[in-house]
Formats: C-alpha cells, structure tokens, sequence
C-alpha cells in the first residue's frame, strides 16, 4: 500500500531525497548542527539506523529520559549511546528538571478554592502535564545551541500522515525539520521490522531473548511512558497480566493519588476487573 507522505515525493534516495540542502550545506562548509530526535521506540531508532546506513550527516543524537520509561526503553536509549559513541557522535540525555515522580505526587498545586494540594496525579488525556515537561526540557537544550542553524531529523513513519503535516507546519526559530522515514516512504510496519532484522527490540526482559516482544499483537500499540493513564483498556489488561512489577508500581501510585488512573476506574477498579475476567470462561472479556 502507498502513504499518502510517501505520493508526495517518491524518491528512495535519502541523500537527494531529504532536505537536498543538508548534503550540499555541509560540502559548502556552511556551520549547521545536524540532530536527530531519538525517543528510542521503533520509528526514531530505524531512522537513526538509515541515517548512519546512508552516511548522512549527524552531530547529536537527543534523547529525553522521562525517568518512567519502560526497561526496553532504558536498554535501547544506552544501546543507541554506545552506537552514537561508536560513530564519533554526541549523545545528550534530556531529562524534566525535576523528576516526572515529583510532579506526579508531590509538586504543590494551589487549587480555584485556595487550598493547596499535592502532585498532578496520572498524566494522560487532557493532563498531559508530561509533554509539557518535555516541549520545556527541549527548549533548555535548543537554547543552549544558541544561533546555529539546526537540521533537526524527526521519525515519524510514511504512515503518520496527520502528524506529519502539524509538524511542518509549525515553526521552531531556526530548526529546519526532515523527516527521513517519510522521504524513504518507511511505515510504522517497515520500521520495526527493519529494527527487528538489524537486532533491536522492545522485549519485556531487554536481556531474556525468549521475553515478549512489546510491539506485538495483543501487547502494547505504543511504548509510551510506563503509568501512562492513555493505555487502552487490552494494553492495561496486558500490563497486568505480563508486567507485574510495572502493575505493582501502578497499584503504589494509585494508593497515594487521590484521583483515579481513568476517567471512571482507579487501578485498583481494574484489578478487580481483570480478576473477574479471568474467572470467566476462556475468551469471555467484561464489556
Ligand atoms: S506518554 Fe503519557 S505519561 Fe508520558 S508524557 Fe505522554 S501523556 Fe504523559
């Protein structure tokens, strides 16, 4: 199947495919940094892997560390930092200035009434107070670039169309943006498993070979950070059946959270739920 990104500009040659400048720029010997973004999930690790595959031009790798990232997450942001080493590139860790575990239950929050309370609780749905910690973590080190143009490497897959046009069309001062997966035409599909051909995985013991893969049918859609509330109802049921150091966590949060981990259910309301299921006959979910 075609992407939509991909019948924009079907060219599978990255070098004159992606930004023409960022070649030539570099050959001219003009000052640009060239970054690539890494969250360490599938799509940015397979364009990290083409970027270095293709020869392209690659200062910095950034990566941001929530500090409640899955274990798969942890091993392949240090497996991409020994890689990076190994290139000659500069790998930065981002991280929130203050830890994510702070804002979540301790930060004082002055309510409309006047009284104050403790912690912004789960982040997720319309409180995403975690992507603003991270757009500010950002910012910190853009600014530490100061003037230098930026050639910034985003890996948002062929098929993220959507998010593909916001991205373009926002400005970010002097940060020029590329897309390579988009440019090779790569899908969210294709990039995992080119990242599985090329030994990168998201298991949910890094080290245990014969551990489940988090990218797999019936897991998790996406890797986002661990106690985030925006899981799916099957993704928090696989959580709970199949991490249960990550359940056991959730349960220590939501002893100390006044509000609960969804909208109608705190973590203990889906205990009580998954528990139920299983008593069921095999095949038999609760509705
Ligand atoms: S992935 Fe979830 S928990 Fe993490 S910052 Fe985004 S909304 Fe918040």
């Amino acid at each position: 199947m075609r992407h939509k990104a991909f019948e924009l500009n079907n060219n599978k040659d990255l070098t004159t495919a992606v930004a023409p400048s960022t070649v030539a720029n570099r050959q001219r010997g003009w000052q640009m940094k060239y970054i690539a973004s890494f969250s360490a999930g599938k799509d940015s690790t397979c364009m990290i892997l083409k970027l270095l595959e293709l020869k392209y031009p690659l200062d910095e790798i950034l990566f941001y560390s929530t500090g409640i990232d899955f274990s798969c997450i942890d091993f392949n942001s240090k497996k991409m930092e020994a890689l990076a080493k190994a290139n000659n590139i500069r790998f930065t860790w981002i991280e929130p200035d203050k830890p994510f575990l702070w804002y979540m239950l301790e930060k004082p929050v002055k309510k409309a009434n006047g009284e104050m309370s403790y912690g912004y609780g789960f982040c997720g749905g319309c409180h995403r107070f975690g992507t603003g910690l991270k757009r500010e973590a950002l910012h910190r080190q853009y600014q530490k670039y100061g003037d230098e143009p930026i050639v910034e490497y985003i890996g948002y897959a062929a098929d993220e169309y959507d998010r593909w046009i916001k991205a373009r069309q926002k400005r970010d001062g002097n940060r020029i943006k590329v897309f390579p997966l988009i440019e090779l035409g790569i899908s969210e599909a294709e990039a995992l498993a080119f990242c599985h051909e090329n030994g990168w995985y998201w298991r949910i013991r890094p080290e245990d070979e014969n551990s489940m893969e988090l990218y797999s049918p019936g897991a998790l859609r996406r890797i986002s950070c661990k106690y985030c509330s925006n899981k799916g109802l099957d993704e928090m049921r696989f959580v709970f059946h199949e991490m249960k150091d990550v359940w056991n966590e959730l349960r220590e949060l939501q002893s100390r959270i006044p509000w609960k981990f969804r909208k109608n259910a705190s973590i203990f309301d889906l205990e009580e739920r998954f528990k139920r299921e299983d008593s069921l006959p095999k095949q038999e979910t609760l509705l």
